[in-house]
Formats: C-alpha cells, structure tokens, sequence
C-alpha cells in the first residue's frame, strides 16, 4: 500500500491510549498542528484514571525539572500554573555509605515539586480544552488493519486511523501491544515509594534539598528523599527492589539522619510499586501505531526527567502524525530525527549507570564522592549527572582528561589496598 494512503486527511480520528503527561502533551499537540494545517481530527484520548478523584496516581515523585517549563510555554502556549507547586526545589545532596556532598553547578532554571495526580489533571483538562475527547475507560484490546486501527474498551469501541501507545508501562497495556502488533516494551526497574508525614514543625525546618543516595546494599541502584508541602517522599529503586528493601533502606544510617526522631523506627504502612524504563521498547512504531513517553522507554536510562521525555515524545509524535502521517517510514523520521536526544546519549547514559552500579557494588562510592569534593571539573560532571541538565554524552566529553584518571586510578589502588587490609 503507498505511503501516501496513510497521511492524514479531514475527519480522521487519532486514539490516544493513555492520558499521563505523554499522551495529553500528544494531544495538545495534534490539536494545534491540525489547527495550523488547517486539517480537521478527531483526536480521542482514552484514560482509565480520574485524577481529579485523587484516588488512583501514575507513580511518581513529582518534581518538575528544568526546562520543562519554557518547554510548557513555548512549544504548548501553556504557563506552568503557580498554585500546582508546593515546593521550590533547590538543592541536590549526594550520600554515599560514608560520604555526603552537597552538589554544587550551574542551574538551568528551577525546579518543582507538584502534586502528581494534580499536574496530570491540568494537563488532561488542557488537552480537552484544546479539542481532545477525553474518555474515561480502559483499554482492553487493539486491532490494527491496512486501513484502521480499532480499540476496544471496557465500554464502547473506536475506529481510528492511528493508535498512540502513551500506557507508560502498565503490564496489562504492555501485553495487549504486543499481542497486537510486533511492539515488545521497554526493559526497567522497579521502584517502591512510601511518605512520611512529619508534622508541620520538621517541614518547616526542612530544606529544600533532594537527599539521593548511592548506598552499597543489595538489591538497590538508588534512592531518594523529596521533601513536599505536608510531607516527605521516599524512593528507591532497582532490578528486585521490594517493601523489605524500603524498610533496609529507611534504617541504613545514612538515610535515617533525614528521617523524623519519631518515625525512625516506623514500619511504613502504604508502599506504591512502580517502574522506570531503562531501555527503549522494540519496534516502538510501525503502520499505523506509535509509542511515546515510558511506553516507548524513550527516557534518560539513568536518571529520569521522565514527564519532560513523555511531554517531548508526545509532541513529536504529534507532529508526525500530523506533517507527514502514519506509515512506519513516516515514524522512522520521527526516531531518527527528533528522538536523536534520546537515542544518541543511550550508550553513554547506560555507560555511567554500569559504573554507578559498579561502584556501589564495590564500596567505592565514598571515593568517588570525595574526588568530586576536591576537583571541579568532576563535581560538574556529578551535578549534571544528578540534575540531568546536561547529555550524558556532554557530561563525558567536559568529564574525562588525564589528570582527572590519574586521581582516580591512585583511588582505585588505595580502595583495593585497604581491602586486602
Ligand atoms: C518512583 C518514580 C518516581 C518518578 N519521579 C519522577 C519525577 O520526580 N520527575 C519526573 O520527571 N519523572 C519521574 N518519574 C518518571 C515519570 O513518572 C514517567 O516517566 C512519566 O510519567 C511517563 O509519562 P507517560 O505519559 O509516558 O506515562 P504515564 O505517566 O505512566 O501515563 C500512562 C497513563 O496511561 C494510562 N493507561 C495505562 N493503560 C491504560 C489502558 N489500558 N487504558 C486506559 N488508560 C491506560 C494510565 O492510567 C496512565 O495515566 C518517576 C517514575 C517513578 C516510577
């Protein structure tokens, strides 16, 4: 079948199967392109979570990171609204099992600590403002022909010209894709988060400071302490991170130093399981169905920023669908080009994550935090493997120079001597 067959065209419906920041920025979007091209769609999004209930949450800690924001304003017209935020975000501080360094680099705007569920219901009302139908259902199956896409729902079906996976990694939606289509989803991580309310008192007198932890206990890549408006949330993750390692993690002495006297010893009673993408999915597109955001593990493989790559990719996507439609060699255009910010810094990122592992393995974190402390260059490359203000790929480039492997080889040499000690 020609290409050509698979552009847009009046009246044609787009299905959006997922309405967290991916599949909303998606449908902003789409809107606006057709508005620009003067083209007129059907764009439906299928969300299965109310979020103004406040019942049900995509899983995240909520902290907005630069430039999402002038992303916000000047791709999508739309101002970061001042009553979502509950805390400005101000500093990082990296705790190794002995070690703690506060992170010092250039900013490149601020950060934001928002309600999850809050931000994904202005994003959703956004989308419906701009013309989206918004239907609150699940998805339950997907059927893809040379000529229409059809979703079912747990309620009514729907005929379109394109699906847009933007499910994040729910399992179920992950295997109704790969049933229907060669899709196969991201690789990942697990994650386990829990808060603690503290009282009024500890909140004020907290800072807002990102507590991030490198400890070298099994079962554990990192974890993290965010300080909200009324409370604090605790995350960590890893390959097989459980409730067990929460409660390993929350009694380590680096972490409880953070914790509330009188809660140090508590038993955290709600846990919220979830999953980081660390790999891009297989066959992330084809005819007539594309994958954004976590669906597509299109995200930073070691630190996240994952709502700015759900927003982006949406977008793309968008853009595609719209400019040059919906053949798998129309998406190829989209990977190659607009997701080359992605893909290209894969390797490195996944590079750094291998030797972030390997130092909390071998108990060599302390160094590596204590070099950072002593040498500039590298307390930037710290900062912005952290903040994920910069590549990964920029950050090894300004990184690696002589007299720095120098440093750490003689560090290197000491760990191992005072092992075999
Ligand atoms: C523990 C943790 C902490 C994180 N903290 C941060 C952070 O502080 N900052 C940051 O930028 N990123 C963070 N992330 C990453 C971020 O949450 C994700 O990258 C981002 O939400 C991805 O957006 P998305 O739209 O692709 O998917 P999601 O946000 O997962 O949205 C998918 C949506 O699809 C819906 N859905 C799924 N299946 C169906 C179906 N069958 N039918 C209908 N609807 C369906 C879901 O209800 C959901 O609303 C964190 C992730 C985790 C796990």
């Amino acid at each position: 079948m020609p290409d050509d067959f698979k552009k847009m065209a009046n009246g044609d419906t787009v299905c959006i199967i997922g309405g967290g920041p991916g599949g909303s920025a998606c449908a902003i979007a789409l809107n606006q392109e057709a508005a620009q091209l003067g083209l007129n769609l059907d764009i439906v999004l299928i969300e299965q979570k109310k979020f103004t209930e406040h019942r049900q949450y995509n899983q995240c800690i909520g902290v907005l990171s630069p430039p999402l924001e002038s992303i916000l304003k000047e791709e999508f017209g739309i101002n970061l609204p001042f009553d979502l935020i509950v805390r400005e975000i101000k500093k990082y501080r990296l705790h190794s099992d002995h070690f703690s360094l506060d992170l010092e680099g250039e900013e490149h705007g601020k950060s934001w600590a928002v309600h999850r569920a809050s931000f994904d219901a202005y994003m959703l009302e956004q989308a419906k403002n701009a013309g989206t139908r918004i239907i609150h259902n699940r998805v339950t199956g997907i059927e893809i022909f040379d000529d229409e896409v059809m979703i079912f729902t747990d309620g009514d079906n729907y005929r379109a010209k394109v699906a847009v996976a933007a499910f994040g990694l729910d399992d179920g939606s992950c295997r109704i894709f790969e049933q229907s289509t060669p899709y196969k989803a991201p690789d990942f991580l697990n994650t386990v988060i829990t808060k603690l309310e503290p009282g009024e008192e500890f909140m004020k007198k907290m800072d807002s400071t990102i507590q991030a932890f490198l400890l070298s206990f099994p079962g554990l890549e990192f974890g993290a302490i965010t300080p909200k408006k009324d409370h604090i949330s605790i995350n960590i993750a890893g390959r097989k991170v459980s409730s067990d390692v929460m409660l390993q993690f929350l009694r380590s002495e680096p972490v409880q130093r953070f914790l509330p006297p009188h809660k140090r010893r508590e038993k955290p009673l709600n846990y919220f399981r979830g999953k980081f993408p660390i790999a891009p999915a297989m066959n992330y597109y084809g005819d007539r169905y594309v994958s954004i955001g976590d669906a597509a593990g299109l995200i930073r493989p070691f630190k996240g920023k994952g709502i700015n790559s759900a927003i982006l990719t949406g977008m793309f996507a968008a853009r595609c669908i719209a400019r040059q439609g919906v053949s798998k060699s129309a998406f190829e255009t989209f990977y190659k080009w607009d997701c080359k910010v992605f893909t290209d810094d894969l390797p490195y990122g996944k590079g750094l994550r291998f030797l972030a592992n390997a130092g909390n393995r071998f108990k060599f974190m302390d160094q590596v935090l204590k070099i950072a402390s002593e040498d500039k260059i590298f307390m930037a490359c710290m900062f912005n493997c952290v903040t994920a203000h910069k590549t990964y790929k920029e950050i090894i480039r300004e990184t690696l120079s002589i007299p720095l492997g120098y440093k750490f080889l003689v560090a290197v040499c000491r760990h191992l001597l005072s092992i075999k000690d």
